[in-house]
């Protein structure tokens, strides 16, 4: 590394970093760009109920990160960060390693809310971080399809929890086994911050597909869950789709941090406190407006960031990331079915799940193949 340079960590591979790397290596800046990810690959949670449908395969579902970190010339350190001190310009990694920057972008995600649920011990399977998921996720279809009666619980009402609830459903009965499959909701109802048209044509499918729906607050036991309303549900295997909380490393990080311990940011996604700090995606929070944690803002975010990253090195103006007023959501069913949510408009169909084949298939195509024409 060249001394006299400045060094830009990136911690996290996440949505918005795919689009920082392709922009380093296009305009190629001059500082030394280092990247922290856990893994070589970026699994695409939007694909991620699709392949345990079976529609898709893993490896069409994952995003290599090193051919877009070597025509970054980013250094790619395999490892997590697990700790930030933003006085001190440093970060530390889980191996002990200390690296010094003059720019940090933090794209890290969320970790899965587990509060309530820890008693479960083994039948626990947290939906993030996807890596552990996909590890475990076969060989709980094979237990459900030896073991008499398997019961498979998803809490989380939103849409990753009903996604995941009838894409399991979808390969149990696929595989002729005798599982059942529940859902819960909290007392907030199924797809909080979605139109009634959309959850009722979910709850439709609910009842069409057998998955037992539950809206009250779950408690983890020993061997299942304890319901609200004072219902004890038994369960093999619960999977914890209850959206996301911030790293706790973050809270001794020195950044400004909103209540709930996410990095605030403002239009530009840089750090109220640190201005040499930015983040993107599920881990920060806007302090000007309000904003949902989902791929879609990740996604979007993404070319902000790096143009701001950019600009902060070649000493350009910063943009802002200006969401729309409505996103898009399109939630796979199971069988090649999708249902989509935009506003107060909602539809469903054979018609949906191919759009959203479509669009994530070019999501994918654009960050596999370097195809400069998607910049
Ligand atoms: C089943 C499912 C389906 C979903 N479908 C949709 C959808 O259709 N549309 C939508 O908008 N949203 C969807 N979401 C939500 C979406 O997954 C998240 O909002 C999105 O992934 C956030 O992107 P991100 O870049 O913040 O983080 P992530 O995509 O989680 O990426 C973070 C990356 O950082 C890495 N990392 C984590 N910790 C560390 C660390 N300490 N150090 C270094 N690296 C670290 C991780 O390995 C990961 O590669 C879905 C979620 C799930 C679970």
């Amino acid at each position: 590394m060249n001394c006299t340079r400045k060094r830009l960590v990136l911690a996290g591979g996440g949505h918005a970093h795919l689009s920082v790397l392709r922009a380093l290596a296009r305009q190629r800046p001059d500082i030394d760009a280092v990247m922290i990810t856990p893994s070589t690959h970026q699994t695409y949670s939007g694909m991620l109920p699709g392949w345990m449908a079976g529609h898709y395969s893993m490896a069409e579902c994952q995003i290599d990160l090193r051919p877009l970190a070597q025509a970054a010339n980013a250094e790619m350190i395999l490892d997590q960060v697990t700790g930030v001190n933003a006085d001190l310009q440093r970060v530390t990694l889980a191996n002990g390693t200390q690296l010094d920057y003059d720019m940090l972008s933090v794209d890290v995600g969320g970790e899965t809310n587990l509060s309530w649920l820890e008693t479960l011990g083994k039948r626990l399977l947290p939906v993030k971080p996807l890596g552990g998921f996909v590890q475990r996720w076969q060989g709980i279809v094979a237990d459900a399809k030896k073991q008499n009666n398997f019961s498979l619980i998803v809490v989380g009402g939103g849409a990753a929890g009903v996604e995941i609830a009838l894409a399991a459903q979808h390969v149990i009965e696929e595989q002729a086994s005798l599982a059942t499959v529940a859902l819960i909701a909290s007392e907030r109802g199924l797809l909080p911050g979605h139109a009634a048209g959309v959850s009722n044509r979910v709850r439709y499918l609910l009842k069409q597909r057998g998955i037992a729906l539950h809206e009250a607050q779950a408690v983890g036991a020993e061997d299942g869950i304890l319901l609200g309303n004072g219902r004890h549900l038994y369960a093999d295997t619960v999977v914890a789709a209850t959206g996301s909380t911030p790293p706790r490393w973050l809270q001794t990080s020195h950044l400004a941090l909103d209540e709930h311990g996410y990095i605030s940011v403002d239009s530009a996604h840089r750090s109220i406190s640190h201005p040499n700090v930015f983040a993107a995606g599920d881990v920060c929070a806007r302090t000007d407006i309000l904003m949902a944690r989902s791929g879609v803002h990740a996604v979007f975010a993404g070319p902000v960031v790096a143009h701001n990253l950019i600009a902060s090195i070649t000493g350009g103006k910063f943009i802002s990331y200006r969401p729309r007023k409505r996103s898009l959501y399109l939630m796979a069913t199971g069988p090649k079915h999708a249902i989509a949510s935009w506003g107060s408009f909602s539809a469903t169909g054979h018609w949906v799940w191919r759009w959203k084949n479509q669009i994530d298939r070019r999501f994918m195509n654009k960050h596999k193949s370097g195809d400069s024409r998607y910049d």
